[in-house]
């Protein structure tokens, strides 16, 4: 992995006084303690009358180029470095003791044991005993290499991520100590990359494994945090249909990164269904689809619908025929987000 380096070096003028001990006449009082300047860029005295008389009388003659300039400065070297990874037997090592698991606690409350299961084994979900009941999100990539493994530990009630007296995240490379460690982080759920033309991703991991047993047709992937969207994590990617959910407020942020990546011939788009509706700020998408499944309800009417979305509702009322037609074609309203239709 190729990577820029910012290294600084100590500045260096175009012109100093000559450090050798060589001495010459002097202008002024004529003795043999006359330090010339030296061009340190092209390796040479400058003119003769340039220099300065080291005699600790009082002749003190000191006459310096003009226009003199520091020729180094911060330089962005290419430097070899090489990604850090982890041996992939520790993802076995972990995948166990899910009863002391709090994030796959909280889970049962949603989903079936069948269910469940079935993530755990798509995300190699597991436990960690670093704090009691912590989880373990490892980051593979499309190549099967570990990056690391992100440990978090959630409430089992609330499953949200407890935060006090301490934020309760940190590293599988950490906890080893392993130094030094190249960290490149990848998208959490990378290694799914193949299993379908669309690919949805949102912030949280815990978030990600629950979207794919609520809506499986995409393939979902976490960034881990709102700063990790980026081009870097999203290059393996390319070549897919891309819709990112951005939390609760966080839609301007990500889109201004979404629409950069556009030009950049990405197939992506950022969706502004979570930011239409009346929620708290940092509501995700899961957090929605938890809620109606909860009570039963039907999924929230954003604030405000595109107008293919009101025209959707009008067709589907006469033919759902066309839902079919959304979800096969990934269809795509006048704003490039995709089509939520609301029933
Ligand atoms: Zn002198």
């Amino acid at each position: 992995m190729l990577r820029m380096l910012r290294i600084q070096i100590k500045p260096m003028y175009h012109y100093s006084l000559d450090k050798s001990c060589k001495k010459f006449i002097c202008p002024r009082c004529h003795k043999k303690s006359f330090v010339k300047y030296f061009d340190n860029v092209n390796s040479g005295y400058l003119e003769d009358h340039l220099g300065r008389c080291d005699r600790e009388t009082n002749c003190k003659y000191h006459l310096a180029p003009k226009q003199n300039q520091t020729i180094t400065t911060i330089a962005n070297l290419p430097v070899q470095l090489k990604v850090s990874t982890l041996d992939p037997e520790l993802l076995n090592r972990c995948k166990k003791n899910f009863k002391k698991n709090n994030l796959i606690h909280f889970l049962r409350t949603y989903f079936s044991d069948e269910e469940i299961e079935v993530v755990i084994e798509k995300y190699f979900i597991g436990t960690s005993a670093h704090w009691n009941g912590a989880t373990v999100f490892w980051q593979v990539t499309d190549q099967n290499e570990v990056r690391t493994g992100k440990v978090m530990l959630y409430d089992t009630n609330s499953g949200s991520r407890i935060k006090k007296p301490f934020t309760h995240i940190t590293w599988v490379h950490k906890i080893l100590k392993i130094e030094p460690y190249n960290l490149q982080q990848c998208l959490f759920g990378l290694h799914l990359k193949n299993f379908s033309k669309t690919i949805a991703i949102l912030e949280s991991e815990k978030s990600a494994i629950m979207m794919s047993l609520l809506l499986p047709d995409y393939t979902w992937m976490a960034t881990g945090s709102k700063g990790n969207l980026k081009k870097e994590i999203l290059l393996p990617i390319r070549e897919f249909n891309i819709v990112v959910y951005p939390d609760k407020s966080e839609f301007e942020d990500w889109n201004k990164i979404i629409l950069i990546l556009q030009k950049d011939g990405f197939k992506i788009r950022c969706s502004q269904f979570i930011e239409m509706l009346n929620v708290p700020t940092g509501t995700d998408l899961a957090d929605i689809y938890l809620e109606t499944r909860k009570n039963n309800f039907i999924i929230p009417i954003p604030t405000k619908l595109s107008k293919t979305e009101i025209e959707v509702q009008r067709l589907a009322n006469i033919n759902p025929e066309i839902l079919t037609l959304i979800s096969v074609f990934d269809l795509l309203d006048e704003n490039h987000n995709s089509i939520i239709y609301i029933k």
